[in-house]
């Protein structure tokens, strides 16, 4: 769905692959599990290669096995959000994105709802039949204000971190390069992710915090010895602190995975609230298919 937008619409994106990569044969087992599992999951044309393979394709990459990805790519993000914000701003009479407005409550009224807003000082107000709280990190925060208990429905989130680190110098690789993933479900570790421009850069880590701050946290030494292991000629010199990101999990430190929950609250007794929590990776590339998922719960509800 993204490509055919990116396609339609003059949005930047390029179709590079992605290869996960098992650096010794302890990896291998792990990297198949991923193919067999992206497949039965609709994946299409995931492939195990060899060492040769990945030599032809990468040859700066050191790895005994991998699985590619034809079909993994990367966007112009902002050129993305452009779009949605121009195609909503043409369906509506009014102009649907309000910045620098914060939601500070959110109540249940006999009909509807009543969304409380602090604009530049000024407290405004909305009453809206239908409310689709879709507000990232506060997402849990503002499910809790309309009454939601936010624990036994377990959608209290957990920030958590990721920093990047670019690459000076000439770009080593041409596609998307993965390490197995680590076991603790927390994220896909540092990877290789070439932009539009063709500078890469490594990232993201994870760690959890508790304030919203996009300082880079991370030492670079974190970042050497994980890309080293396959990307062996990259230089410690080379990394430079880019930029960070904080996503909303519902996985809390020394959990396991949890997927993110998108719901329409009626049998808890929200008719009309659709709750979007735990949106994180891949959030962005999966937001046409969750647009229309969400579409869907608006048109059943106005049925
Ligand atoms: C480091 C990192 C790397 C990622 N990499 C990828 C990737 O490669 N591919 C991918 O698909 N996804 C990726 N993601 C995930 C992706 O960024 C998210 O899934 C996506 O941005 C979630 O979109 P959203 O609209 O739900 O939330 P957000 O983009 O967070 O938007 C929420 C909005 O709500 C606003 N808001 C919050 N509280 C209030 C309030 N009280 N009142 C008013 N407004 C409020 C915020 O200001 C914000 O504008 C990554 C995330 C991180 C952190």
């Amino acid at each position: 769905m993204l490509y055919k937008i990116c396609e339609e619409n003059r949005i930047g994106y390029r179709r590079l692959g992605k290869i996960i990569v098992a650096t010794d044969d302890s990896s291998i087992r792990g990297i198949e599990h991923l193919a067999r599992q992206g497949l039965e999951n609709g994946a299409k044309d995931l492939e195990l290669i060899d060492e040769e393979e990945i030599q032809r394709l990468e040859p700066e990459v050191k790895a005994v096995a991998a699985v590619y990805s034809p079909w993994t790519g990367i966007i112009d993000s902002h050129g993305l959000m452009d779009y949605f914000y121009r195609k909503a701003r043409r369906q509506s009479s009014v102009d649907p994105l309000i910045l620098d407005t914060e939601v500070v409550s959110l109540s249940k009224k006999s009909s509807g709802y009543l969304v409380e807003m602090l604009s530049g000082g000024e407290r405004l107000s909305i009453e809206a039949n239908i409310v689709i709280n879709s507000a990232g990190l506060y997402a849990d925060k503002i499910a809790e204000m309309v009454g939601i208990d936010i624990d036994r429905a377990r959608y209290r989130q957990h920030w958590c971190k990721g920093d990047y680190f670019s690459l000076s110098g000439k770009p080593p690789v041409k596609m998307l390069v993965y390490p197995e993933p680590p076991k603790d479900g927390t994220s896909l570790g540092i990877h290789a992710t070439p932009d539009l421009a063709g500078r890469v850069r490594f990232g993201p880590n994870a760690y959890y915090v508790k304030e919203e701050n996009y300082n880079i946290e991370s030492d670079v030494e974190e970042f050497y010895r994980d890309v080293q292991k396959y990307l062996p000629r990259v230089r410690r010199v080379d990394l430079h602190p880019d930029t960070s990101g904080i996503r909303a999990k519902l996985q809390g430190p020394g959990e396991g995975f949890m997927d993110y929950v998108i719901r329409h609250e009626e049998d808890k007794g929200f008719p009309g609230l659709i709750n979007l929590i735990g949106i994180e990776s891949p959030g962005l590339t999966a937001a046409p298919a969750i647009g229309v998922m969400v579409r869907e719960m608006v048109e059943e509800i106005l049925k």
